[in-house]
């Protein structure tokens, strides 16, 4: 008997959900006050509830399902895979196909010279591997004391010791006693919060210019790598102004370290491009992979590696790697995913077609009495709530108070629109077509329009 195909109604799986089952990033009592919403099935980019409800996907997932839901190819290359081999590891002197093609094709898609492939589950694992990683290959080169990696404040790496150390997100790093020694932050290019009378541009080079100062505080002989994001997505899809990487670039240059690209979102077209590094225009020597990797099909994520930091690494033994590095059934479904993104020409049809659409859409909101600034790259974007766009106010409530009220809004009008403070961020399947942009606007909208009435009605309509 399948257990899921007749459901219980749905206070009693809220019921059975709050009895048992703990939620990631969530307060646990406080959902189960409410009551979780139960997804049952999608297709494309539209979700199912328990209680039949049609909800547009404005985050396709958590900003991994790139080719849109219900592609039942995805599901015969796992089950394929899962008949002819469904396990088996590649430590000791073995390799199987999957692992091994799905390794070449990511060295073929990764611009420049990555063309190596470390394998783990997902972003938070890929990143602990890249920590590993660029200590290893310092202390190979014989300079085991460059043991610093430097990252920004805000930024979201994962959620494992690694990933949350690496993040800078100070509510994750206080839980646990993190982050991990030898890893260190300045702060994030991003302008509308922290700008001040600065320029962007003044501003980006300000913040870039920060990474050489703290190289020379720390002392270059010690610092290994930069990490971050191409585009911070967690932190509120913060675009950083056009000065930024191209500073950041030469300094990891100039002082010969490595610079890690987080493309845990950015990758395989969120942006417009395969990876985000081609967006920003920087390269990098390591990139995480993982999200739009396998669409979010099944769990999978990557290291990939240039061909001089692998060719140090190469001369050791790595002591490391999970027991699912180059899983085949992952393996399979992350190919079978590339073929599709790559057949169905989905990354050139966002560069030309919906992503240039919805810029149009997505900046006339800034019309919008609520709205501060619009921001977006390809498809993932943000606006920024303020009571006043002029000065770029903050509200006088508590951070997220009008953010959480807005996402409310969205809730009720059917279209995940994520809040992270008081920005409102969105990053939806890759294969959203005009016409449900156009969907996902009008809601959008819709949802603005009623925050702002609610606003009113509650006085929160205050700058502090
Ligand atoms: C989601 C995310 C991660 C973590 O990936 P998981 O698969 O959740 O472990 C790491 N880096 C970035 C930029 C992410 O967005």
């Amino acid at each position: 008997m399948n257990v899921l195909a007749n459901y219980p109604p749905t206070d009693e799986l809220q019921a059975l959900d709050a009895a048992h089952h703990l939620h990631p990033f969530t307060h646990a009592n406080g959902l189960a006050a409410k009551g979780a919403r139960v997804i049952t099935s999608a297709k494309g980019v539209w979700l199912k509830d328990s209680d039949g409800e049609e909800i547009i996907d404005g985050m396709a997932g958590l900003w991994c399902v790139n080719i849109g839901y219900g592609r039942d190819e995805l599901a015969e290359a796992a089950a394929r895979q899962m008949k002819e081999l469904p396990y088996y590891n590649t430590f000791f002197q073995t390799t199987h196909v999957p692992a091994l093609m799905l390794a070449k094709k990511l060295a073929e898609l990764a611009p420049g010279d990555l063309n190596h492939v470390f394998f783990a589950s997902g972003g938070s694992d890929a990143n602990d591997t890249n920590i590993r990683l660029v200590r290893t290959y310092w202390a190979e080169k014989g300079q085991p004391e460059r043991d610093v990696i430097i990252s920004r404040w805000n930024a979201y790496h994962g959620s494992t010791i690694g990933g949350t150390s690496l993040g800078g997100m100070k509510g994750m790093h206080g839980q646990g006693s993190l982050p991990i020694p030898g890893i260190e932050f300045i702060d994030q290019p991003h302008w509308w919060a922290e700008g001040g009378d600065m320029t962007p541009a003044e501003f980006g080079l300000e913040r870039a210019r920060q990474l050489e100062e703290r190289i020379k505080e720390i002392g270059p002989e010690k610092v290994g790598a930069f990490i971050a994001e191409p585009i911070q997505g967690a932190g509120g899809v913060i675009v950083p102004p056009e000065t930024y990487w191209p500073e950041i670039q030469r300094i990891v240059k100039k002082y010969g370290i490595l610079l890690i690209a987080d493309e845990v979102i950015c990758g395989f077209g969120r942006t417009g491009n395969w990876f985000g590094s081609q967006t920003v225009g920087i390269e990098p020597d390591i990139m995480t992979v993982a999200k739009g990797l396998s669409s979010g099909y099944i769990p999978i994520g990557a290291s990939i590696i240039s061909d001089g930091v692998a060719d140090v690494l190469r001369e050791t033994e790595f002591n490391h790697g999970y027991t699912y590095s180059g899983h085949p059934v992952a393996c399979a479904v992350a190919l079978e995913n590339l073929r599709i993104l790559e057949e169905e020409g989905i990354v050139d049809n966002v560069r030309e077609v919906t992503a240039p659409y919805l810029r149009e859409k997505w900046e006339a909101l800034a019309d919008h009495p609520l709205v501060g600034e619009a921001k977006i790259v390809g498809m993932m974007a943000s606006i920024a709530l303020t009571p006043e766009k002029a000065s770029r106010a903050v509200f006088a409530a508590d951070a997220g108070t009008v953010g959480y009220i807005c996402r409310d809004r969205c809730f009720a009008n059917n279209i995940i629109m994520r809040s992270v403070g008081d920005r409102m961020i969105i990053s939806p399947p890759l294969s959203m077509t005009c016409d449900e942009i156009d969907i996902l606007i009008a809601r959008a909208r819709k949802s603005l329009d009623e925050c702002y009435e609610k606003l009113k009605v509650d006085d929160l309509l205050k700058a502090g």
